[in-house]
């Protein structure tokens, strides 16, 4: 099998905790070099630009960039433009339009753009889609809340314009409910809980409807210490399924159906590797859509200062 010459982009904690080690497992990509303006390692070349990476190494033929969503395009558009296939970390980007021009820049240089939704890869996912086929869903409900100091230490980067604050891990569990449900989900209301010194919220609370009497609840909170929740809900007229633990687990009526050890990143990398030899992209903006609308209708809320 032919190696895919990768470099990885923005060298923080998701490229150290998950990429690196989902890359070591995949035996059709070669992790070549890494591009990061301040984080260091010693096993492979470094540079300080994904520029100055790709200038040194013509023979890169992939980029994963890793970056905070703010600056994804401009590396995203100017590796595009020299030819390479490109990985996406989610969110794909800032904004919807940005995400929307890289998609036709990489149909017109064809070659493949993957605007990752790495809880979709959690193993539960498939077999939550698969109980709802045919089951009629009444209710949604999404508590996402985890404890900011722990999962993003020191990333001043989140509480920033474009950094999204608490949708940074809510967008996971949207990620999750528009993979398992089909239902065209409309938001009606959004109260984004903004801390005074901060751009982007700390919390969320959001409704969304989709057709008839069908509502969604999805519930954000950075502020989360104690057990740690990444859950869903969905109420149909035949049970109750949850996924919890971040789409790891799957129970019916209480009742745990299927669990299964988490490997989203071996999953994103085999998928990547699948695009490039069909020379197709995947490109699915329908959980940053959502967020966009709670950025556009969301009333805001001060709360206390945030001190990390
Ligand atoms: P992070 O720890 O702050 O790392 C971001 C890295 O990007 C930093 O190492 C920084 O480099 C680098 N960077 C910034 N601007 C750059 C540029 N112009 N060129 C090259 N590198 C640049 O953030 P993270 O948690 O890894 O998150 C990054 C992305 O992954 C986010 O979109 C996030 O939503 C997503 N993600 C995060 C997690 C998680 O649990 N943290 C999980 C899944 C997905 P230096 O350090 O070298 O200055």
């Amino acid at each position: 099998m032919t190696e895919l010459k990768l470099g990885l982009v923005g060298f923080g904690k998701i490229a150290r905790d998950q990429h690196l080690p989902a890359l070591e497992r995949n035996p059709s990509m070669e992790l070549c070099a890494i591009a990061s303006p301040s984080s260091t390692q010693d096993a492979l070349p470094q540079f300080q630009s994904m520029e100055a990476m790709l200038d040194a190494m013509p023979e890169l033929q992939a980029v994963a960039l890793c970056v905070p969503p703010a600056v994804r395009y401009q590396l995203a558009s100017e590796a595009l433009a020299r030819g390479l296939h490109v990985l996406l970390e989610k969110p794909p980007g800032a904004t919807l339009h940005e995400v929307e021009l890289l998609s036709r820049q990489a149909e017109a240089a064809g070659v493949t753009l993957f605007a990752t939704w790495h809880s979709r890869f959690a193993p539960a996912v498939g077999p939550a889609r698969e109980w709802l086929a045919g089951r009629t869903v009444r209710h949604v409900d999404v508590h996402w809340k985890e404890d900011v100091r722990v999962w993003h230490p020191g990333q001043d980067w989140i509480w920033e314009p474009g950094g999204m604050g608490v949708f940074d891990p809510g967008i996971n569990g949207l990620s999750i409910v528009t993979a398992v449900l089909d239902h065209p989900f409309v938001l009606r209301d959004a109260r984004l809980h903004v801390p005074e010194n901060c751009q982007t919220p700390i919390a969320a609370d959001l409704v969304f409807q989709a057709g008839g009497d069908t509502e969604m609840h999805a519930a954000f909170d950075f502020r989360q210490t104690g057990p740690q929740l990444w859950d869903i809900h969905v109420h149909t007229d035949d049970g109750k399924l949850t996924l919890s633990a971040g789409g790891s687990q799957m129970w019916v009526d209480g009742e745990l159906i299927f669990e299964a050890p988490e490997r989203e990143y071996e999953g994103i990398y085999e998928r990547f590797a699948a695009l490039v030899a069909d020379n197709r992209s995947d490109v699915d903006v329908t959980p940053l859509r959502l967020v966009s609308d709670a950025f556009l209708l969301g009333r805001r809320e001060h709360v206390e200062a945030f001190i990390e």
